[in-house]
């Protein structure tokens, strides 16, 4: 309460000051010069007295004038209409005059503007004290605020060296104006955020800065006015000129101050707080700055507009300021500052160049012309603008591009996307290239993709956020993302629109996005969702920005649609090119077996005709038609026991009774059962086995079929009658078993395919040799199966021999 007292006393003063605002009084004509005060020009002829442009002034009512301010600081002493004795040059010759003091301001605009800023500032300061009772951020703005609106308030009027009141409202203008800038500076290096500790002594130290400057300047101007003018102005103006710097420190200070604590702020809300702030600060001197100050460095006095206009927009600080503590969340600020804005200020800032360019081409060609004729100058603005107009386009496209990719950039973004998806070859490669377009067009906002398992999202990409990584779902929220349409929170898009509805808030939630949109096929599945959030600096998401998202989604569930397409269409390839490749071995194998069967069965038969009808046959004959019988029966059945073998095989139901043997056994045997056919071949076999060969665990039938397969082959590919050796010993741990022959051999690029199944040489002597492809491959497949292993060196012509090694059986040979 004590507080609202004191803002309701300084209130009062304020406005016991507006008659001598209303009553300022100013010298009938303008000086130019910083120390030659020479007149400018004659704004008042009929109170002027003799004065002419061109004159020097020397004193005002005897006492002497150094430099503008001066003459200014006596005419505010003077009374409107009140007479003034003026000493000046001229030729050489010091003369005097009688000149009529007139009013400062032509109208009570001024008045009138100030008070309205001024009084407006009063009472957000007042709304703020009673809304925030108990903050100390409160506290500081609203001292701020008061000191802001007295300061405004209590602007240069009439000085009346006789009256108490003049003389304390200039006090409380000097101690407001230089308090406002410490106090907002405070403000803002508090806010939102109170630091403790180290600021208290920079507080301290800012205090006593605006303390000591008001109250020096408060002193060198009241000694000005009771005492000698002449010494004392000239001190209070060398330290008005030092205030000047302070105010713009303070200044920069603040806002440095707000983008580091903007910087710095974590959450949102703090950030939302800050920006309304510094959209204050930024925003209320640009009329200032382009109206006013800028043209004065073109040399324009007095600037584009009305000054007092300018200080209109000054009441930006204390309403941002006090939306910012009290209901920040009041309008989005972030739309605030968008597009619109940046446009309007761009183009001002642009009409405001166009002006000055015009400005400075006509003060350089002619000195003379004081730019009354406004009406030449907007056309020459105006033809300006129209020469300049592509590069204000360039500009705007520029700043687009850097602030709202996805808006401008919508067309050419959807054909780049659509042109890299067309390359995509799987599905996660699709989904990298869509999050890759999206983190593009939105720098600043974040993505993540998932793709569908039934009950789930399995998360396969993120981008500027963090999500995660797995999401189940109910059936609801199924029901809702196959419909099709955007599941979106209400802070999600700055528009509304039908296919953008439903309200599967939790599956946002968990999600952790503001939109979620389904990635359906063709036929309805779903394939995944994309779900994101816009951050802080870009706001809702717009219509054009939604419409980009919802077109990469399409494209990108086409993209995934038609791959699955072709994986399917591959496999379907795939699968009947394999059953072709089957049906082909079918009839290969067919053909060559039913050829290699014929052979034996031929004979077999005819010499059994032969038997049947040959009584008169020898007794040696029978023998031996009968030992060609047996011999070809016993082919046939290695031949049979191959096909039967391999067929096992392939239905992977082919068992080995593993057990001790000894390898002279079943080594034997096969040496036996080939005897017939090397015999019909007039060809000879050599057995070399050591004498105790050690004990190994196989299956003996399977290994005599071993040695068969390769006894026959090295038989087989021999085509002269040269003998084939079949050699056993152990070596190092192993019983090596060696077939080699003397035959056609195997070209060397070929050996690597010999253990296939079904596997034959081109060569063109094989044309006559039967076979099936098959024999090795179940050489292999066993030895294998016996943890053995086949090795085979072979030159061509020259001969061939293959190499099985077969494990000792340890415990037996150790
Ligand atoms: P097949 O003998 O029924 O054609 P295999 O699987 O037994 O089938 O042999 C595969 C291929 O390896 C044969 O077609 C043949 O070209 C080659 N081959 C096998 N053993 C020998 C050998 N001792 N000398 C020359 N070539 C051989």
């Amino acid at each position: 309460m004590i507080y609202f007292g004191i803002d309701a006393v300084l209130l009062l003063v304020c406005l016991m000051h507006a008659p001598s605002v209303l009553g300022r009084a100013a010298p009938p004509f303008t000086v130019r010069g910083d120390f030659q005060l020479v007149v400018d020009k004659i704004t008042v002829p009929a109170s002027a007295g003799d004065l002419l442009e061109g004159d020097r002034i020397i004193s005002w009512n005897s006492r002497s004038v150094a430099f503008p301010e001066m003459l200014e600081f006596y005419a505010d002493q003077s009374v409107i209409d009140q007479r003034a004795d003026i000493g000046f040059m001229r030729d050489g010759t010091h003369q005097r005059t009688g000149i009529t003091a007139v009013a400062y301001y032509q109208s009570p605009r001024f008045l009138f503007v100030s008070f309205l800023v001024g009084m407006l500032t009063w009472i957000v300061g007042v709304f703020i004290l009673f809304q925030r009772q108990k903050s100390s951020s409160a506290d500081v703005l609203h001292s701020a605020l008061i000191a802001l609106a007295v300061s405004i308030m209590t602007t240069w009027g009439r000085l009346d060296a006789s009256s108490w009141i003049s003389a304390g409202t200039r006090l409380l203008f000097f101690l407001s104006y230089a308090f406002t800038p410490a106090l907002f500076l405070l403000f803002v290096m508090n806010y939102p955020l109170r630091h403790s500790g180290y600021l208290r002594g920079k507080s301290l130290a800012l205090i006593s800065i605006a303390a000591s400057l008001s109250i020096l300047q408060t002193y060198f101007h009241l000694a000005a006015l009771y005492g000698e003018p002449a010494d004392h102005y000239s001190s209070f103006q060398r330290w008005y000129n030092i205030f000047n710097i302070y105010l713009l420190l303070c200044y920069v200070g603040m806002v440095i101050s707000l983008i580091r604590s903007y910087r710095r702020s974590v959450r949102t809300a703090d950030k939302q707080r800050l920006e309304w702030i510094l959209w204050g600060f930024c925003a209320s001197p640009i009329p200032f700055v382009l109206f006013i100050k800028l043209p004065q460095l073109f040399g324009i006095t007095g600037g584009l507009i009305e000054e007092e206009l300018t200080t209109l927009f000054f009441l930006l600080i204390p309403f941002s300021c006090a939306i910012s503590l009290v209901q920040y969340n009041l309008v989005d600020i972030r739309l605030v500052i968008n597009r619109s804005i940046v446009y309007a200020s761009l183009t001002l800032f642009a009409g405001v160049i166009y002006f000055l360019t015009v400005l400075l081409a006509v003060t350089t060609f002619d000195n003379e012309t004081h730019f009354k004729d406004y009406l030449s100058i907007g056309v020459l603005i105006f033809l300006i603008g129209l020469i300049l107009n592509p590069a204000r386009k360039r500009i705007q496209r520029l700043l687009d591009l850097v602030l709202f990719p996805a808006r401008v950039t919508f067309r050419t973004t959807t054909a780049g996307i659509r042109e890299s998806l067309r390359h995509c070859m799987t599905v996660d490669e699709v989904m990298k290239t869509a999050s890759d377009h999206l983190t593009k067009a939105f720098p600043y906002d974040s993505f993540a993709m998932y793709s569908y398992l039934p009950d789930t999202l399995v998360l396969k990409e993120m981008r500027g956020g963090v999500y995660p990584a797995e999401v189940s779902l109910s059936d609801e929220d199924e029901t809702a993302v196959r419909s099709g349409s955007v599941i979106a929170a209400s802070s999600a898009f700055a528009f509304q629109r039908n296919d953008i509805a439903g309200d599967a808030s939790s599956l946002l939630e968990r999600m952790d996005g503001v939109f979620c949109v389904p990635l359906l096929s063709k036929s309805n599945t779903i394939i995944g969702v994309l779900t994101g959030k816009s951050g802080a600096r870009s706001g809702k998401f717009t219509e054009e920005e939604a419409d980009l998202i919802l077109s990469l989604c399409s494209d990108t569930s086409q993209t995934i649609d038609r791959l699955t397409a072709q994986e399917q269409m591959i496999v379907h390839q795939e699968e009947k090119k394999r059953a072709q490749e089957l049906s082909n071995l079918k009839s290969y194998f067919v053909s060559s077996v039913s050829h290699e069967l014929r052979t034996p069965l031929t004979s077999i038969r005819m010499f059994a005709e032969l038997l049947r009808n040959g009584n008169r046959l020898s007794r040696k004959r029978q023998e031996e038609y009968l030992a060609i019988i047996e011999g070809e029966s016993s082919r046939l059945t290695n031949l049979v026991e191959n096909v039967l073998d391999f067929a096992s095989i392939e239905r992977g139901g082919k068992e080995y009774q593993l057990k001790e043997i000894n390898p002279t056994d079943f080594l034997q045997r096969a040496a036996k059962a080939m005897e017939y056919q090397f015999a019909q071949r007039g060809s000879t076999l050599k057995l070399t086995m050591q004498k105790k060969l050690p004990e190994i665990m196989g299956d003996p039938e399977a290994l005599e079929q071993v040695v068969i397969n390769l006894l026959s082959n090295a038989l087989k590919y021999t085509l002269t009658s040269a003998p084939v050796s079949l050699r056993a010993k152990a070596v190092r741990g192993v019983v090596q078993i060696e077939v080699a022959d003397r035959g056609i051999g195997i070209p060397k690029n070929e050996l690597p395919n010999i253990f296939k199944n079904f596997y034959r040489v081109r060569h063109p002597d094989l044309r006559q040799i039967g076979g099936a492809g098959l024999g090795l491959a179940l050489v292999r497949h066993i030895v294998d199966a016996h943890g053995g292993t086949i090795t085979v060196r072979s030159i061509v012509k020259k001969g061939s021999t293959f190499t099985v090694h077969l494990p000792i059986h340890k415990a037996r040979s150790l």
